[in-house]
């Protein structure tokens, strides 16, 4: 099925790059009254409407002057859970911080807790929900951590959920195994550590159930020793590594990621020089969490420092019970404009091309370039540039999300 897709106003997040750094990061590749061809699941091409379109088509739909955007890509979600964290959040409005609600017995063990009380089949249901509502909000490819099983059984359990979200919706969706993302109730952390490496890790490689490896790289979970340690049996698996680093501290996450060639570290709320430094010329995408940061009241990262440096950056949700519950990639635009100082081309490459990096598919997603997915996004009249989606922030923008050549 050949759909030539005609009239377009403004064609935006063009480019073949894998990602984008310094100033290239203020660049979005536009093209004003266009066409764009999708072939099956795939874009087949695009040009301007004032040159010859293409005519061996099935189907052709005018868009009457909409802009047209790629599907945004969030490489950083924990959007399989149980149950409801709204308790917790009275508690962080009446002012206890995520250590204290941790301290006492919330956060990620409550969640824990939930989830080993939840079937596999109901786990599957309450998920598929989320993911559908970040598909309708645009996103085309979305990463999904494990960690809120804690035992290799309910961690198996999370990445099985996540296998099969991956084989039930056009999204592109990558797994990622996350075992170290707190220490098990009753468990010292050395012996849980010996655990995520002696079973949990050659459990889940046996089941081929995840695409990546994740550690919560943090002060008073898990040190860049353990993590070290946990990458290096990861690497003997073949999952390369995205880490949670810095948001609570200078946690030395950054550095430990950089030096097992991570895909990605995220969080980076408190980065100094030498986490900058650390970056340049390596194959780790700098990436930030917005979402949680204005859910917890808890500084941004500085993403134009990055970027000033030469660097790339990439914005992701976060999506999660606890700290960010909200998977919305175009609220998560406007937060890297308002709050981190973005410009909207720069957070708009941080939300699209640069997140798809982080999560390893920017070859096949991320923006318009023929032979990639065709993952995009019609806009509603009104919104006929990238600083306008940010800056009406609220106002829905979404004609239509295709992902896979096909209407959601
Ligand atoms: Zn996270």
């Amino acid at each position: 099925m050949r759909t030539l897709v005609t009239d377009i106003g403004l064609l935006a997040g063009i480019g073949t790059g894998l990602r984008k750094e310094g100033l290239a990061m203020s660049e979005v590749g536009c093209l004003k009254d266009a066409w764009l061809l999708i072939d099956g699941e795939v874009i087949a091409g695009f040009g301007a409407m004032a040159d010859r379109l293409p005519s061996d088509v099935d189907e052709t739909a005018d868009v009457a002057g909409r802009m047209v955007i790629p599907a945004f890509c969030d490489s950083h979600t924990h959007a399989v859970w149980a149950g409801s964290r709204e308790r917790e959040f009275e508690d962080k409005i009446r002012g206890l911080s995520y250590a204290e609600i941790a301290a006492n017995g919330g956060g990620i063990l409550n969640s824990a807790d939930l989830l080993h009380r939840t079937g596999e089949d109901e786990l599957f249901a309450q998920s598929i929900v989320r993911v559908r509502e970040m598909m309708a909000a645009g996103s085309g490819a979305i990463e999904i951590k494990s960690g809120y099983g804690l035992s290799t059984e309910d961690e198996l359990k999370m990445l099985r959920v996540i296998r099969r979200i991956r084989e039930e919706v056009p999204a592109v969706v990558k797994s990622t195994f996350l075992g170290a993302h707190a220490v098990a109730r009753g468990m010292t952390r050395e012996n849980y550590v010996r655990l995520v490496c002696d079973e949990m890790i050659p459990a889940v490689a046996a089941e081929r159930l995840a695409d990546f490896v994740d550690v919560f790289c943090e002060e008073g979970f898990f040190t860049p020793e353990d993590t070290a340690l946990i990458l290096e049996t990861a690497a003997r698996y073949g999952l390369r590594p995205k880490l949670h680093a810095n948001q609570l501290a200078v946690s030395g996450g950054v550095q430990v990621a950089v030096a097992h060639g991570a895909l990605s570290a995220d969080h980076l709320e408190r980065t100094t020089r030498a986490e900058i430094e650390c970056f340049k010329g390596s194959g780790t995408m700098p990436t930030m969490l917005p979402g949680a940061s204005f859910f917890l009241r808890e500084p941004y990262g500085n993403a134009r420092g990055f970027i000033d440096a030469g660097l790339g950056v990439a914005l992701a949700s976060d999506y999660n019970p606890g700290t960010s519950p909200s998977g919305d990639m175009r609220f998560v635009m406007a937060l890297g404009c308002i709050q981190m100082r973005l410009t909207p081309e720069q957070a708009f490459n941080a939300v699209t091309i640069n997140s798809a990096y982080a999560m390893g598919v920017s070859d096949i997603a991320g923006s318009i370039a023929s032979g990639k997915l065709a993952n995009i996004i019609v806009t509603r009249p009104g919104f006929d540039s990238i600083g306008s989606l940010a800056y009406r922030y609220s106002t829905p923008f979404i004609e239509k999300v295709i992902l896979r050549g096909k209407s959601l």
